[in-house]
C-alpha cells in the first residue's frame, strides 16, 4: 500500500510520519520540490502531477493554512490552500479510487451556545480561515471519493510552538498574565490525532462504509485561562523558576484580533468513538505528557 503525506512537517503532519509509516510504502512531502514530486498547495497543477506520478492508494492531507488572522487578508492564499487544492486532492483520489483522509476545524462553527457541536449541526464560520476550511470540506464531499474528514480543536504537538510554551516562556519574564476565558474548547495534541488517523485508516479499508466526516478532539473541556493555568501550575510544582504571580481572565471582546473566533469550540465525539469504537483521553493527559517532554521532567 502507497501514502502519500502532503504537509510533512507541521505538527499534524509530523506525528503522521510516526504514525502511517507501519502501514505501507510512505511519500512523505512538505512545499518544497523533491525527486520531482511537488507538496507546494498553492501551485495545483504541480499538485495534480504529483499525486498523478506517486498513484498512492492514500492520500493524507497534513497541509494547511492555517495562520487564521494572517488568513483575512490573505483571502485567496488561504482559499488555494485550503479549499482548492482539498478540490484537487479529491478530484485525484476519487480517479484512482484512492481513500483522501484530510483535517478540517471546529471554526467552521458559529461558536454560540454551551453544546459541544455534532457532525450534523449547521455550519456558519465567523472567520475566513474557518470559510476557507468549509469550502474544502465541502470540495471534498462532493467529489465523491472515499474519504476521511476529522475536524479537530486547539492542535498542540511538542514539536514546534504552542500556546503551552508561550504561556511558559511569558510566565518567566511577566509577573502577570491575560488570558482569554471566554472560549472553551478541548486541547488536542497532534501525536493523538496521528495514531486515531492510523487506527481508522486501517478499519476504513475494511470497512469503506464508515467513509466521511468525523469529530476528533481530547475528552472534557477547558478555557484558554484554564489551559494556560494548567501549564503553568504544572511546571511551577516541578521546579520551574517563573516570575508569574496571577493569571487574569479577560473576556474575547478585551483582546481584539483581525479574525473573530469562536466561543464555543467543543465538538461531540461520538460518532468518532461509536464508529471506530476508539477511546478518546480527557485533554489533560496528554498536555501533561507534552509538558514533561518539552520541560524534560
Ligand atoms: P500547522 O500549521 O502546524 O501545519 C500546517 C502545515 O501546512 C505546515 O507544515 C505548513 O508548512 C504547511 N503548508 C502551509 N501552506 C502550504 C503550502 N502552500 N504548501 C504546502 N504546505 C503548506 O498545522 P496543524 O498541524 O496544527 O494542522 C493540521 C490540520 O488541522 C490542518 O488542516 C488545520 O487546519 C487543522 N486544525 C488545526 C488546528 C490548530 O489549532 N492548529 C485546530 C483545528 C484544526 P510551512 O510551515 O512551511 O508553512
Amino acid at each position: 500500500m502507497k501514502i502519500l503525506l502532503l504537509g510533512k512537517d507541521g505538527q499534524v503532519g509530523w506525528e503522521l510520519q510516526r504514525s502511517l509509516a507501519p502501514l505501507g510504502e510512505l511519500v512523505a512531502l512538505d512545499r518544497n520540490a523533491i525527486d520531482g514530486l511537488c507538496g507546494d498547495l498553492s501551485d495545483l497543477d504541480a499538485l495534480r502531477a504529483t499525486i498523478s506520478q506517486v498513484k498512492p492508494d492514500i492520500i493524507v492531507n497534513a497541509g494547511a493554512y492555517t495562520a487564521v488572522d494572517k488568513a483575512e487578508s490573505e483571502t485567496e492564499l488561504a482559499d488555494c490552500v485550503n479549499h482548492q487544492a482539498s478540490q484537487v486532492m479529491a478530484e485525484e483520489a476519487a480517479s484512482l479510487s484512492a481513500w483522501l483522509v484530510h483535517y478540517s476545524t471546529d471554526y467552521v462553527f458559529s461558536g454560540q451556545g454551551s453544546t459541544p457541536w455534532r457532525e450534523s449541526d449547521a455550519v456558519a464560520p465567523v472567520n475566513y480561515y474557518g470559510t476557507s476550511k468549509l469550502a474544502g470540506e465541502r470540495a471534498i464531499t462532493a467529489s465523491g471519493c472515499k474519504h476521511l474528514i476529522f475536524r479537530t480543536s486547539w492542535v498542540y504537538g511538542a514539536r514546534g510552538n504552542n500556546f503551552a510554551k508561550t504561556m511558559l516562556r511569558l510566565a518567566k519574564d511577566r509577573e502577570t498574565l491575560s488570558v482569554i476565558a471566554d472560549q472553551v474548547g478541548a486541547p488536542t495534541g497532534a501525536d493523538l490525532i496521528a495514531d486515531v488517523t492510523a487506527l481508522a485508516i486501517q478499519q476504513v479499508l475494511q470497512r469503506p462504509e464508515l467513509s466521511g466526516l468525523y469529530h476528533l478532539a481530547s475528552s472534557g473541556e477547558v478555557s484558554w485561562h484554564g489551559y494556560a493555568s494548567h501549564v503553568i501550575g504544572f511546571a511551577q510544582a516541578n521546579g520551574e523558576q517563573l516570575a508569574v504571580t496571577a493569571i487574569n481572565p479577560i473576556e474575547t471582546a478585551a483582546y481584539p484580533t483581525p479574525a473573530r473566533r469562536p466561543l464555543n469550540s467543543r465538538l461531540n465525539t461520538q460518532k468518532l468513538r461509536d464508529n471506530f469504537s476508539l477511546h478518546l483521553p480527557d485533554w489533560q493527559s496528554g498536555v501533561t505528557r507534552m509538558l514533561r517532554e518539552v520541560l524534560n521532567k
